[in-house]
């Protein structure tokens, strides 16, 4: 059977990464979640001070790019991959709102995306691949056979993604969840390389008002009637 991309995008927090691996696994895909590694970027910047309260010295972080190894690894246990630098597994640092917070001034840099890309590109090269970010169906994949687009409020984002870092173990308050979420949208829709837009030929969902499992099932049937369409 032939193999398809998937392209999801959109605005953070609107469940692309969910629904985008429950997807990989119906068809045996593999998944990616681009956002992981643009937070795996930043991670480094942190940990070498080239980025944080009033400092962005993007020239070293750039001149350093080469020393920025970053691979997924399959979690049997927790049925997704996991993201590691440079042989680290980084997957809980790179989740805490300072990485958040710090990611997007990271993924305006034209030398970080270029890396990022190229990378992206050789993972999807045999297809069968459901990638999720910003720029999947506009820059990455502007051939993906299947393109989705998905919107939610900002406020029933912002309170997913407070409860998400609440199980998780983080102190955050709301408003401060809130405010990165619509700080983020605001820069990565604005930034000059790769904004954050939708793909002329990309299917919009609003999943405000849908469940995990109405979401799951519209996406998985759009997938199945885009592979049919290649038969
Ligand atoms: O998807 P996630 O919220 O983890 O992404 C974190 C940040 O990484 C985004 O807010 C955005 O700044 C950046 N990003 C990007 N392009 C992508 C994926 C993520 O610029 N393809």
């Amino acid at each position: 059977m032939e193999k398809i991309i998937i392209a999801i995008d959109g605005f953070s927090s609107t469940g692309k990464s969910t629904v985008a691996k429950q997807v990989a696994k119906a068809l045996n895909y593999i998944y990616v979640d681009t956002g992981a590694m643009y937070r795996a970027v930043t991670y480094f910047a942190l940990e070498n001070d080239f980025i944080g309260e009033n400092v962005f010295n993007s020239e070293e972080l750039i001149n350093q790019l080469d020393d920025i190894n970053i691979t997924f690894k399959f979690n049997t246990d927790l049925g997704f991959a996991e993201v590691y630098l440079n042989g680290k597994n980084i997957e809980a640092n790179i989740r805490t709102l300072e990485v958040s917070q710090y990611v997007s001034p990271i993924a305006t840099l034209s030398e970080v995306r270029r890396k990022l890309v190229e990378q992206q590109q050789l993972m999807g090269k045999d297809k069968g691949i459901v990638m999720d970010g910003r720029d999947i169906g506009t820059v990455v994949f502007p051939n993906a056979a299947l393109k989705l687009f998905m919107t939610a409020s900002a406020e029933t984002r912002a309170k997913r993604r407070y409860k998400e870092l609440l199980e998780r173990g983080h102190n955050a308050s709301y408003a401060e969840v809130l405010e990165n979420v619509t700080t983020r949208d605001h820069i990565d829709s604005t930034r000059e390389d790769s904004p954050l837009a939708k793909a002329k030929d990309a299917i919009e969902i609003d999943n405000s008002n849908l469940s995990l499992d109405e979401q799951f099932e519209k996406i998985l049937q759009l997938a199945k009637i885009t592979l049919e369409g290649l038969e």
